[in-house]
């Protein structure tokens, strides 16, 4: 199986003195796979042990046409020799629609397309009993893998970077389980600021289910969204949402900082961190954790 040694430690050099002062390090764990990338594996590997543990024989996963979660989800269960299903959003798609959907397919994922309403219940429990009973001996991992084991495959990354401090960290969001996996095992005086890649403001909502879901715990869950601030995606106008703007960017940071950035997630989350550095809000000599959660297949 795949292991995160590959998922190095860059302390951005700055000659121009862009960053300020400000001490920014990066963990790669985009290095760790050109496939399962980032935090898809770390959510992926306790679902997949799983799977194993209840001896299920596959596992059955969502995702959209370009999904990251989905290509990861393939190639990690080729790698556990586990077979596994995709529920595809689109039924006019097929296997050949596009490069992530096609790699998938290489896999050996059984790729299953279905309309954007049925899509839409992915998460009901109806819905779910119904894909039990079609597919038997199936683990079911929610989509992006946003669930207990995704969570606390994610606070690994302290394990990683341990006797090291920093004051602040930034990280991309989507489903929010890798924020509230950091946010659960949080090192003392480290403040998380989240960035989501969606516009709209139900991710503190998001990442409080998540972490009560896995504490049960109401005043521990309230103690811990303390400790974050959450960052929505309105000036960017949304999800996969393009410009000029956010691809200078990108070319930017690869030019200054030799650090690819994809332009979905963490191009976002740099460019909160920049934009913190240039207002002040950051001292010169902090140390900032830049988490580089991956994003950089299908680029
Ligand atoms: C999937 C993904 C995320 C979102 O992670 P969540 O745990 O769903 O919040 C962030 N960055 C990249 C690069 C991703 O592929």
């Amino acid at each position: 199986m795949l292991d995160t040694s590959k998922s190095l430690i860059q302390v951005l050099a700055d000659p121009k003195g862009i960053l300020k002062g400000v001490e920014v390090i990066v963990k790669r764990d985009d290095l760790i796979d050109p496939v399962v990338s980032g935090n898809k594996w770390r959510k992926l590997k306790y679902n997949i042990r799983e799977a194993e543990r209840r001896k299920n024989e596959r596992i059955l996963t969502f995702g959209g046409a370009y999904s990251n979660h989905l290509i990861a989800t393939a190639k990690a269960a080729a790698m556990a020799g586990i077979r596994c299903i995709g529920i595809v959003r689109g039924e006019e798609l097929d296997e050949f629609s596009n490069p992530t959907l096609s790699s998938c397919a290489d896999f050996g994922m059984q790729l299953v397309f279905i309309s954007r309403d049925e899509y839409r219940m992915r998460n009901d429990k109806m819905y779910l009993e119904q894909l039990h009973e079609a597919y038997e001996n199936t683990f079911i991992i929610p989509e992006g893998g946003a669930n207990y084991f995704g969570m606390i495959g994610c606070q690994e990354i302290w394990k990683e970077i341990q006797g090291m401090s920093f004051s602040r960290t930034y990280v991309a969001a989507g489903t929010g389980t890798t924020a509230a996996g950091l946010l659960s095992a949080l090192p003392e005086g480290n403040h998380l600021h989240v960035v989501s890649a969606l516009k709209g403001d139900f991710m503190p909502g998001e990442i409080r289910n998540h972490l009560h879901y896995a504490f049960f715990d109401e005043e521990l869950t309230a103690d811990l969204m303390k400790n974050c601030t959450i960052y929505d995606d309105s000036v960017w106008g949304g999800y996969g949402k393009l410009d000029d703007r956010l691809t200078g960017f990108v070319d930017f940071v690869m030019k200054e900082f030799d650090l690819p950035l994809d332009k979905v997630y963490t191009a976002k989350a740099f460019f909160r961190l920049l934009q913190h550095i240039e207002e002040g809000a950051i001292q010169p000599g902090e140390k900032v954790l830049f988490i580089h959660t991956g994003g950089l297949q299908g680029n």
